[in-house]
């Protein structure tokens, strides 16, 4: 089996991922939904702070209020969208949020295993029942740990990790596991996020992470053939 992850950002080909996982049963889908968050903040007028680590990776601002925002946008709005359009294209999926991975990795198996479609969205949630911004590439990265998955697809608004990041002709099509870090240099902004996020599945023994585009029908089949930047 093997972990997809399709971003929220503009320009993602949600409906494309959809469509090309409607027939399989081979996966568990984890989604973000970093521009429904925006739209939704901004017409509530709760407008929206980043912040950037000394390292450059840029993380939204979450407070209590904001955190209302994310759940209502990511789950109350994207999850239950993703799981009503598989199912009507026949897939028997079931929305998730607020996993804590550990303890929930057994209720993602057992449906699994019982032949529904996990769909599962932050936020995350402590084991003191807080919500927290858990990022999307990085729960997916737990949960393909967690599920012993084949591979870690991460399906995003770009061909993959560019060494210009303007240029998509410029895509790197391998990146050895053990030169990750050096890798690192090339990613700003939250494409940080997803070499961290394979760095994490790698180590905790998923053998290969794909990141490529979801903007051109059979967005998963092209990742799964190789299509994008594959980590392994
Ligand atoms: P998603 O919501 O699909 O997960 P993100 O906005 O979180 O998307 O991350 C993808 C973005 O990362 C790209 O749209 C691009 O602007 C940015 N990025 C930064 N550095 C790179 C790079 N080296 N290669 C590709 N994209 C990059």
């Amino acid at each position: 089996m093997f972990v997809v992850k399709v971003g929220g950002a503009e320009g993602n080909g949600i409906d494309n991922v959809l469509i090309d996982l409607a027939p399989r049963r081979d996966y568990v889908l984890v989604h973000g939904g970093s521009n429904e968050v925006d739209r939704l903040a901004e017409a509530l007028g709760r407008p929206i702070r980043w912040l950037t680590s000394p390292s450059g990776i840029v993380s939204r601002y979450t407070d209590r209020e904001t955190m209302e925002v994310f759940t209502m946008a990511l789950t109350g709005k994207l999850n239950t969208a993703i799981v009503a359009r598989l199912q009507s294209l026949g897939a028997p999926a079931v929305g998730l949020s607020g996993t804590v991975e550990r303890v929930n990795a057994t209720l993602i198996q057992l449906l699994f295993d019982a032949g529904y479609v996990p769909v599962i969205s932050p936020p995350g949630v402590t084991p003191q029942g807080e919500l927290i911004n858990a990022d999307a590439d990085r729960i997916a990265a737990q949960v393909a740990v967690a599920m012993e998955a084949q591979a870690l697809v991460l399906l995003t608004n770009v061909p993959g990790l560019l060494r210009e990041p303007s240029d998509p002709s410029t895509l790197i099509r391998e990146v050895p596991r053990e030169r990750l870090l050096t890798f690192m240099d090339f990613a700003y902004g939250r494409m940080k996020k997803k070499l961290i996020a394979a760095g994490e599945a790698l180590e905790g023994g998923v053998p290969r992470v794909v990141i490529a585009s979801s903007q051109q029908p059979d967005p998963v089949e092209r990742a799964l053939d190789g299509m994008g930047t594959v980590i392994s």
